[in-house]
């Protein structure tokens, strides 16, 4: 394995000039381009408390999934995540399509809160995640597991949009995920579905009634009225989606929820996301194994197979699994207790040999990297003036090659919802993300997270000083080579 200079600098985040100056004190003289064998490499990044050797065992912890073939694929029902701004009904909406489900009325059995329900309408099946809101929608997203197929955006006809309402518009058009727009509480005269709809459109939400393509569905949650046309209006999108999954392979799933109970030892929901979990399956979640000792729905019923989309509180964990991580059927309780040893390995050697991340004070650096296409930005402002003004700002910026988009923009300090945005957001191919700080600060959390996860987040006091960075940060984005 050979890497460059320049290759291995940016890999432990340090300058090219430090690695050649280490070099030479260990008696081998290199340029910038020049390759290193691994032994070299090795040496180099002991020196700098850094271990090479981690990629390989990397990819020995990844559990190999068979690719589909098309004619294996099956249709799925879809999994959805309700958000919106607080009070605007969210929960009392969970409760009203709960209860509108046909299954519940048949087996009669109370509902247990597992983190996720699946109801049953005469028109087909759907999954909802039970913990509304956007914050735990992107948490997951950053722990890559993504499980939501469509969002129901609840607004109150009487408040109108919010600005939890756009941002949790913001955070489910950056997971490309399609946006059902729910307008709660017609029950009361001061609702007017027409505001929220003129609201929405000037975020892009255009109602298909306009000559747009979002669906708009009036509803009660309280008088449940509307439920049944919500219920198909996502049925409808999940329709045109063509969600599909091989329910004949081992299952792949994501901890939603997990805890210790009393009795049970340690119990997690997961979602399946493709194959199929059975009773007596072993497997593997994160450092985690078990086998499947029980499944059960959200009525407390037993489940003996949990097909894809299905929600299933598992029993059979050896430790308390966290939510996000992903779930493993394996072959043999061997084969899980090998992954389970090489994972925990490569944890330990993560642990002990944490590549120092050198805070930049100089976020050109941390952001300048190849073959970005894309800079994406958050913005957090005192005050909404200021936030219009930047908005208004960077949009003026021209720059041929690397286009500017503003994933979110409120008043408010930076949270650590704003740094998992920008996070998953970076992680897409060609893109970069950032937070501006205009007059506000990050709260402890998100500072912590962004200082772990190496989001930049830039403070400014004065407007012309934005531009001024951002202009050339492309600029420097564009000349970077490596
Ligand atoms: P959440 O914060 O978004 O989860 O909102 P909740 O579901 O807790 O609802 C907030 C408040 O709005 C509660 O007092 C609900 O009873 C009330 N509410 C929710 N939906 C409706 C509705 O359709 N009509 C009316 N009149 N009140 C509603």
């Amino acid at each position: 394995e050979v890497i460059t200079v320049a290759e291995l600098a940016r890999k432990m985040n340090l300058k090219a000039s430090e690695i050649i100056q280490k070099l030479m004190d260990l008696g081998v003289t290199a340029t910038i381009n020049d390759s290193l064998d691994s032994d070299t490499a090795t040496l180099v990044a002991q020196e700098f408390n850094c271990q090479v050797t981690v990629r390989s065992l990397k990819n020995e912890v990844e559990i190999h999934e068979t690719e589909d073939r098309p004619e294996d694929l099956k249709p799925r029902i879809p999994v959805v995540t309700i958000m919106g701004h607080v009070d605007h009904g969210k929960t009392k909406l969970l409760d009203a399509i709960r209860h509108s489900n046909v299954a519940e009325h048949e087996s009669g059995g109370i509902t247990q809160h597992i983190g996720a329900y699946k109801v049953k309408t005469p028109r087909g099946e759907i999954t909802f995640l039970d913990t509304p809101g956007h914050e735990a929608f992107t948490a997951m997203r950053a722990r890559g597991a993504h499980v939501t197929d469509i969002v129901v955006l609840v607004v109150s006809a009487v408040e109108g949009v919010m600005p939890q309402t756009i941002e949790a518009l913001n955070h489910a058009k950056a997971a490309q995920v399609p946006i059902i727009v729910a307008v709660n509480k017609i029950d009361l005269p001061e609702a007017s579905i027409d505001r929220v709809k003129q609201q929405l459109s000037e975020q892009g939400l255009l109602p298909e009634e306009w000559g747009g393509d979002t669906m708009y569905i009036p509803v009660s949650a309280l008088k449940k009225i509307g439920i049944e046309e919500l219920l198909e209006a996502i049925l409808l999108q999940a329709e045109m989606m063509e969600l599909k999954a091989n329910p004949n392979k081992p299952g792949v799933g994501y901890v939603v929820e997990s805890k210790m109970d009393i009795g049970r030892g340690a119990v997690a929901t997961v979602i399946v996301k493709n194959g199929s979990i059975r009773i007596g399956d072993y497997f593997v979640v994160g450092t985690t194994m078990g086998r499947v000792r029980g499944m059960f729905d959200d009525t407390g019923a037993k489940v003996s197979v949990a097909y894809p989309s299905y929600p299933v509180e598992i029993m059979g964990f050896d430790a308390v699994p966290e939510a996000g991580d992903k779930f493993h059927v394996v072959e043999s309780e061997d084969f899980a207790k090998e992954i389970v040893a090489k994972r925990l390995e490569l944890k330990r050697i993560e642990e002990t040999n944490r590549i120092k991340k050198i805070q930049m004070e100089n976020a050109f650096q941390s952001l300048s990297m190849e073959n970005v296409k894309e800079l994406k930005v958050i913005i957090k402002a005192d005050v909404q003036g200021s936030v219009e003004a930047i908005k208004h700002s960077l949009l003026k910026i021209e720059n041929p090659e690397v286009k500017i988009s503003i994933l979110h923009a409120a008043v408010g300090a930076v949270l650590e919802s704003d740094v998992m945005l920008a996070e998953v957001s970076a992680s897409q191919e060609g893109s970069a993300a950032i937070i501006l700080a205009f007059r506000v600060r990050a709260d402890a959390m998100a500072k912590e997270r962004a200082e772990q996860q190496g989001v930049t987040i830039k403070r400014f006091n004065i407007i012309y000083e934005i531009t001024d960075y951002i202009e050339g940060l492309l600029k420097n984005m564009q000349t970077v080579e490596y």
